[in-house]
């Protein structure tokens, strides 16, 4: 519920559009009584040739007619009343009758008063002749449906912006959070974990802000206010009508319980969809190849069933809430009327020897308590689906915000240290790094690089060199020893000022669905197109691209996928080259380029590496040639030797 009430308080910074939308919405309430049956009465009167200044003089003479009958015949019965005439049945006949003139005579004196504040508006606005009156009476029911549509029209756009904005809100949130954080905590959720955050969540989240907005405060004011105003005509019997609210009370609790599980359920389904759809599409040249379609397709059948299962439940739930509620309202209207009517046909004032009025209740009295009971179940009704979008709300709001506060490891610092460019060394000082706190993949390294020095790090399959990349580029924080860049630990440099020194081609390349001038020129958008054509020729990709028919334009599909490998990773190193950082890290970036090209590429390089910092994972003799100093990297421990020594192994 905290996360909800914040997130509430979020989508409460829109207030000026909910209120106009509520303002909207009481303006289409308003008019919409403004219909031809409404204003039946008018054109009846006036298609009987009266105008409806007469009519209204007619009015005021009628209920002063009545009055004045009332007010004498309420002299007589209170007279003999007085004077001890009436007695036993008669006595209880005649007051009741009192009560029955005093309620006639005042609603007589209502109308004569309010018939004589409209005559001189007649007088003023209307015209004498009834065909004229009613021309304007239809013009008028024309104009204000018109209008009324363009209310109810604004009400919807602005409920509707409301809650897209604020879907929105969260998506960029999630999003955001997502490139935020360091790759482990990234990995905790995977692309799956964050799909499903940005689509179902945010959905869930938002359905329960605006299931508050649109009704959660409205519906049970209105509620207030009719049961307050029965309460008034008599609290006792609205008491007894009020006998259901407590079952009803106990049954909605249960139901939202039930509710919130299943919302987390759909919730969780919704992950694992994700993940084996995600799983199942990324991997699909595996799937085709080892023939694993029909395991494939029985997986995302049964997650998707098992999803339907769950919708379903989530499905009776929802409908449950509609009787339930219905039953208070109901409920409340029918012991009012069995309770009402007994009293008013018997003219008794005690139910089962219990009080329920000081005097016999009459019939409009009785009539109005219906009339309020009536409008509070009305919202009672309309409550059940806020408390569905409020629930659903609840769940989404708890799934959402604790992964939105967590604290990104790469967190910046308030003030950070500014370093001249280029730097002079890089410096590890006993780095320790585990992945899951249990084995340790660095274990205290130790080792400098100066500015300008090339290095190869080698060692065995899992020995530890990508993480040592990963730790220099601030991937990953050390857990212990820091990474100092001229003597500053890299946490006290803005992360945006380290990774622009950096530039780095890995192993697996990754490349935007988009052209190759695109890809190329991502991590510079400054550069002209002669610098892309430089960078491509340099990374020996420029002639491969020239023989597309659509050269720098053509699109590599999604992860390059109409590419080869080597043509991929000459396209990331023709992006790291264009991008002229002052640290150039490549992880087996070579790995798929043929022979004759990557000694081409290391003639490029071999320039290109001058007046830089280069640092390359490899195994090939060919690139350990450009290399000044090899670190050995093994079982966590890193070694640096200069490179012209015979290697050991
Ligand atoms: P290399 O690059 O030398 O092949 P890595 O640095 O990639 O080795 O991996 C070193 C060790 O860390 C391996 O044992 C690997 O299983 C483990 N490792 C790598 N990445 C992760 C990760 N994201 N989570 C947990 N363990 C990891």
């Amino acid at each position: 519920m905290r996360y909800f009430l914040r997130a509430l308080r979020e989508a409460a910074k829109s207030w000026p559009l909910l209120a106009a939308a509520m303002l909207c919405s009481a303006g289409v309430a308003a008019l919409w009584g403004a219909n031809i049956a409404a204003l039946f009465p008018i054109i009846e009167v006036t298609l009987r040739g009266e105008s409806l200044q007469s009519w209204n003089d007619q009015r005021i003479e009628d209920s002063q007619q009545r009055i004045d009958a009332g007010e004498e015949e309420l002299a007589r019965l209170t007279g003999e009343i007085a004077s001890g005439e009436r007695t036993g049945e008669d006595l209880a006949w005649a007051r009741h009758r009192i009560d029955t003139l005093n309620l006639n005579v005042a609603g007589d004196r209502a109308v004569v008063y309010s018939a004589q504040k409209l005559g001189p508006w007649l007088d003023r606005f209307l015209p004498v002749d009834p065909f004229q009156t009613v021309l304007m009476v239809v013009a008028f029911v024309v104009f204000s449906t018109f209008f009324k549509h363009v209310l109810l029209l604004t009400s919807t756009m602005l409920v509707s912006w409301v809650a897209m904005n604020i879907s929105r809100n969260i998506r960029v949130k999630i999003f955001d959070k997502a490139l935020a954080l360091d790759r482990a905590q990234f990995m905790r959720h995977g692309s799956a974990g964050f799909m499903a955050q940005v689509t179902a969540t945010a959905e869930m989240l938002a359905n329960g802000i605006t299931a508050v907005y649109g009704g959660a405060v409205t519906e049970p004011m209105k509620i207030i206010a009719c049961l307050g105003c029965a309460l008034l005509v008599s609290w006792r019997l609205t008491l007894v009508c009020m006998l259901m609210a407590p079952v009803v009370g106990f049954l909605m609790v249960w139901l939202n319980r039930q509710m919130r599980n299943i919302s987390k359920g759909v919730l969780s389904q919704a992950k694992g969809y994700h993940h084996v759809l995600l799983e199942a599409l990324n991997n699909v040249l595996t799937v085709q190849a080892y023939t694993m379609e029909p395991f494939e397709r029985q997986r995302f059948r049964d997650c998707t069933s098992e999803m339907m299962r769950v919708g379903m439940r989530h499905s009776f739930y929802k409908a449950l809430a509609n009787p339930i509620t219905e039953i208070l309202g109901i409920g409340m209207v029918a012991t009012s009327i069995a309770v009402g009517a007994w009293l008013v046909i018997n003219q008794e004032t005690q139910i089962f020897g219990v009080t329920m009025t000081d005097q016999p209740m009459t019939v409009p009295g009785i009539m109005i308590f219906f009339g309020f009971l009536i409008g509070a179940s009305d919202p009672v009704r309309k409550l059940s689906g806020v408390i569905t979008g409020l629930n659903m709300g609840i769940v989404g709001a708890q799934g959402l915000y604790p992964l939105l506060d967590t604290e990104s490891k790469l967190a910046e610092v308030a003030e950070p240290k500014r370093l001249p460019s280029p730097h002079r060394e890089i410096r590890l000082e006993d780095v320790s790094f585990s992945y899951d706190g249990i084995d340790t993949v660095l274990d205290k390294v130790n080792i400098t690089i100066p500015f300008g020095e090339r290095v190869a790090i080698v060692g065995p399959n899992g020995g530890g060199k990508s993480t040592l990349i990963n730790v220099i580029c601030r991937f990953y924080d050390p857990t212990g020893g820091q990474v100092l860049l001229d003597g500053v630990p890299l946490t006290e440099l803005a992360v945006e000022d380290l990774r622009r020194r950096i530039a780095m081609v890995t192993q697996q390349t990754e490349l935007f669905n988009e052209t190759i001038h695109y890809n190329i020129r991502y991590g510079r958008w400054d550069a002209s197109d002669e610098e892309i054509e430089e960078a491509a020729r340099k990374a020996h990709a420029h002639e491969f691209i020239s023989d597309f028919p659509e050269g720098y334009k053509t699109m590599v599909g999604p992860n390059g996928f109409r590419l080869s490998g080597g043509q991929r990773q000459r396209i990331a190193l023709a992006r790291a080259f264009l991008r002229d950082a002052e640290i150039l890290v490549l992880d087996e970036a070579t790995s798929q380029i043929d022979v004759e090209s990557e000694r081409l590429i290391h003639e490029a390089l071999s320039q290109y590496v001058e007046n830089r910092t280069v640092l390359m994972i490899t195994h090939r003799a060919s690139t350990l040639a450009l290399a000044d100093a090899i670190v050995e990297v093994e079982h966590g421990r890193a070694v640096k030797r200069p490179a012209k020594q015979p290697q050991a192994a």
